[in-house]
This record gives structure tokens, C-alpha cells and sequence, in this order.
């Protein structure tokens, strides 16, 4: 079972990555976008960790949705409010439980992923973060590790695609062959869930 301690420590494992990658975020940004996908990230997570060191809320659903509010509210760009609603959502779905099973995790995390869809309305094949979350979502279920690597071959697998959505569908045609940001800040967002997860 995943209490809030697990939570806690995914997303300040998610922050540290974030730190440790904000400026290969911020350069593939560069080509298909305006530079600052790292820069927007970091901010959000440091007022993500600062407020958990604030206030550790006692239950997964909880921590996700303060986490998710912070990025709301501290994160300029698209990736903000996307972000924040796939964490908000995602803790609302996990309710008010002490405790919650990897399967209620997956289950969870798949409503947070549809709510993403639904705001930004991208689909798969767009070249957005959803290319690294849909495919993870859908191999949670065989295990956190077969998660990240889902996620990572799924950021990969933007390179590519033309984006349709975001900054970088300003671009048509330009914006192929270069991986996309926020697909690739998702794959991290995994690789500290499986990282929590000890694998
Ligand atoms: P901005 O584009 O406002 O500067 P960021 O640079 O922080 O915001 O984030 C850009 C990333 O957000 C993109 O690489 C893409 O993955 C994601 N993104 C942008 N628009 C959408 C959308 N409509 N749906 C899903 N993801 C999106
Ligand atoms: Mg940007
Ligand atoms: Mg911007």
C-alpha cells in the first residue's frame, strides 16, 4: 500500500529531477517553443517543495491536490494549469483514503491523464506530454519500471510528430524533429514514481 509519505517522496523525487534537468527542459523548448519550459517547471516545484515543507498533508489524495494547486498558481505557462490538473485530478480520484493499492494509483492516475486530455484537448500523436503519460498509464499495471520506460519511449517517439497543440503547432512542419519538452518533463515525472517506488 501507498500512503502519503510515498506521495511526498515522488514528488520531491519529481523536483529534484526537475532541478537536475531544468536546462535540458529549457533547450528543447528552444527550437519548437520560447525557452522557458525548465525555468517554468523549476518554479513550480520549488514552491511545490516549499510548500509540503510547510505542511505535509496526511493523506495521498490531499498531497496530490496541494501539489497540484501550486503548480496552478506559480506556473505561467501552458505546462502550469496542465500539470496541476493532472495532479489535482488525480488526488481527487484517490479521495480521502490513508493508504491506496498501485492498482488505485493506476486507476487514479488514468482519470488525471483523461482531465489533462480534456483542457488541453490533445490526443495521442500531437507531440505533447500526453505522448509520455498515456503510454506510462497504460503500463502501470505491469509495474513502476515498465512505467518509466513506457514514458521515456514515449517522449522519444515525439521527435518525429508534427505538434498540433501548444507553443510548438505554431510551427507546422518545423516542429518536426526535435523532442517535445513536455513530453519529455512527463517521462521524469514517471521516473521518480517508479524512483518512490524503489525500482
Ligand atoms: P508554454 O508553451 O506556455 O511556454 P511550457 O513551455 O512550460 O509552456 O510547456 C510546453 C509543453 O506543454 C509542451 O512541450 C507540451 O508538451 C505541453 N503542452 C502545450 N500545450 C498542450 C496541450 N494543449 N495539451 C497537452 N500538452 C500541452
Ligand atoms: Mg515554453
Ligand atoms: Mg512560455
Amino acid at each position: 500500500m501507498l500512503d502519503a509519505d510515498f506521495f511526498r517522496r515522488w514528488i520531491t523525487a519529481t523536483a529534484a529531477l526537475v532541478e537536475r534537468d531544468a536546462e535540458r527542459l529549457t533547450a528543447l523548448d528552444s527550437p519548437i517553443g520560447d525557452a522557458d519550459h525548465g525555468s517554468n517547471l523549476q518554479r513550480g516545484f520549488r514552491a511545490v517543495t516549499a510548500a509540503l515543507e510547510k505542511e505535509a498533508p496526511g493523506t495521498p489524495g490531499a498531497l496530490l491536490v496541494l501539489a497540484g494547486r501550486q503548480l496552478v498558481s506559480t506556473v505561467g505557462g501552458a505546462s502550469g494549469p496542465l500539470y496541476g490538473t493532472l495532479l489535482r485530478r488525480t488526488g481527487k480520484a484517490l479521495g480521502e483514503a490513508a493508504e491506496v493499492s498501485e492498482g488505485q494509483l493506476a486507476e487514479a492516475l488514468r482519470t488525471g491523464v483523461e482531465a489533462v486530455m480534456t483542457l488541453g484537448g490533445a490526443v495521442p500523436g500531437d507531440k505533447t506530454m500526453i505522448d509520455a503519460l498515456v503510454p506510462a498509464v497504460d503500463a502501470l499495471g505491469d509495474s513502476f519500471a515498465a512505467a518509466r520506460a513506457a514514458a521515456e519511449q514515449g517522449a522519444e517517439a515525439t521527435t518525429p510528430m508534427r505538434a498540433r497543440k501548444g507553443r510548438a503547432s505554431y510551427l507546422g512542419e518545423r516542429s518536426i524533429g526535435h523532442q517535445d519538452p513536455g513530453a519529455t518533463s512527463a517521462a521524469l515525472l514517471v521516473a521518480a514514481l517508479a524512483e518512490a517506488h524503489g525500482e
